[in-house]
């Protein structure tokens, strides 16, 4: 057993523990999302979404933390709670980044207990939720990935008020950084763009219980669900974060209220409603009982245009930032997940470049991103991987690389998949031969010697060659 995964077995254990003393109720309102970062010298550092969390195990929890950690992981000089970051790419400034905390104990709520309040005021004054006004409908790259989501998320948008609603609630669900929280921006901005008579309001679930808490505090909850009784539209973001009884059944009331009214409501979560384990069976139902549709990751074209975007946008204001085709198109390619990947990546190869006043170029792309690798210990190249990546690139069938066909379209990339096996591998030629559809070796030569002398006088093809080779190499 590795350290690392022993260290995760005795946490576990902890984790255990803390469910046996405190209850599944409690345990799943507070620590069913502690995650340990790390353990280190009698230091032990957990983390949990939302600084409204962090407060609360902070106050309320945090010897009992410490005494149960000690039983299991040994001696501990301190325990320290973190928030951790999401996606595990810096977050773009002024960013919502937020998940929700929680509030009460389960069935209670200690109307004036100042813990929760301090943690929910400390959380309340810094951040104000804003829209971020780039994350329009204009600003949303459409592929198969999120088009019946981005169809739906339409809908609702341009519904006229008072018309018939074909579905209620809408629920979308994805991973992080599929473009959640940027579509139901785009909801609220061109509603109220367009409409500026219907009232919406954009909340996330942790907004959603920080509000309750300070109404609490102030004693007035009435005015709390008044709020409700106002509004048209409803969007939630990062429901999967709503905890705690309470704050579920004040949830539930005000959702019952709208969609029995028949306004809309629209929840964004990380998992399907069936999976949100916190979270009450009835109001799990109910949450099913409207339409449900996922985003899923991006395809390599779609990804391609979201770079695209992302990158014209960053040009219109820093015209200085120009990254040439080929380094969008390794990083599509590199780069297969979601939305908030990409831009990662693409920030990462603008930042290293301001620093080091590096021109963006392959090479610098591919160090850059280098630890994003899927394959970083370099295994051996197989000329299945070449026929991959060659395919891909110029959107050929692996059927037809391998068939006799002679038309252009075939012929090149099949010749530069030839080239690359004979620089990239070991085989022979004949055996090259063999792979690529049974040829004989002098075709292969033939195909090796053409490239080489090809990329010599053509620049395009050899930075089109030189994409490849990083494509391969890095699998
Ligand atoms: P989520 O809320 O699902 O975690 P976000 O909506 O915050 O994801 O998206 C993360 C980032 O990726 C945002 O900057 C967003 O604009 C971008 N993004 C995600 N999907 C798309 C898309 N289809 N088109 C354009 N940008 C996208
Ligand atoms: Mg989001």
């Amino acid at each position: 057993m590795t350290v690392v995964t022993d260290v995760k077995a005795r946490w576990d254990r902890v984790a255990q523990r803390l469910r046996a003393e405190l209850g599944e109720d409690l345990y799943s309102s507070w620590f069913a999302r502690m995650e340990i970062e790390d353990l280190d010298s009698g230091r032990l550092t957990v983390s949990v979404p939302t600084r409204f969390l962090k407060s609360w195990i902070e106050t309320h929890y945090l010897s009992r933390l410490h005494k149960i950690g000690e039983a299991e992981l040994g001696a501990l000089d301190t325990v320290q709670v973190r928030v951790r970051m999401r996606g595990g790419l810096p977050p773009r400034p002024a960013v919502e980044e937020s998940p929700p905390p929680a509030a009460p104990q389960p069935s209670v709520i200690p109307a004036a207990s100042a813990p929760v309040v301090a943690a929910a005021q400390a959380v309340a004054a810094e951040r104000v939720p804003q829209l971020d006004p780039g994350q329009t409908f204009g600003s949303f790259v459409v592929g198969p990935s999120n088009q019946l989501a981005h169809a739906a998320m339409c809908r609702v948008a341009d519904a006229a008020p008072g018309a018939a609603i074909s579905f209620n609630p809408l629920f979308i669900h994805a991973g992080s950084g599929l473009g959640k929280t940027h579509l139901l921006s785009a909801v609220a901005h061109r509603i109220r763009e367009s409409r500026p008579d219907r009232k919406v309001m954009f909340l996330t679930a942790e907004r959603f219980m920080i509000n309750f808490v300070m109404a609490l505090r102030q004693r007035d909850t009435l005015a709390f669900k008044d709020q409700f009784a106002a509004i048209d539209v409803l969007l939630i973001d990062d429901f999967q974060f709503l905890q705690g009884k309470t704050m579920q059944q004040e949830f539930c009331n005000a959702f019952n209220s709208l969609v029995d009214s028949r306004r809309q409501v629209v929840v964004a979560a990380d998992v399907p409603p069936a999976q949100l384990d916190a979270i009450d069976q009835r109001m799990r139902s109910r949450l099913m009982g409207g339409l449900v549709v996922d985003i899923e990751l991006p395809d390599l074209e779609t990804r391609r245009r979201i770079l695209r975007s992302r990158h014209e946008t960053m040009l219109k204001r820093d015209p200085s930032v120009m990254i040439p085709e080929e380094v969008l198109e390794f990083i599509a390619n590199r780069v297969t997940g979601s939305g908030r990947e990409l831009e990662g990546a693409l920030n990462r190869i603008l930042a290293y470049q301001q620093f080091n006043q590096a021109a963006v170029t392959l090479d610098l792309a591919s160090l850059v991103l280098r630890d994003m690798q899927a394959n970083p210990d370099g295994s051996r190249i197989k000329i299945d991987d070449i026929l991959k990546v060659v395919g891909r690139h110029f959107n050929v069938g692996r059927t037809d690389l391998l068939s006799p066909r002679r038309a252009r379209s075939v012929v090149v990339p099949r010749q530069i998949g030839m080239y690359l096996a004979k620089k990239m591998t070991a085989r022979s030629l004949p055996e090259i031969g063999r792979r690529f559809g049974g040829r004989d070796h002098s075709t292969v030569l033939h195909a090796v010697r053409k490239i080489e002398d090809q990329i010599k006088t053509d620049d395009k093809l050899a930075r089109e060659v030189a994409l490849l080779i990083r494509l391969v190499e890095q699998g």
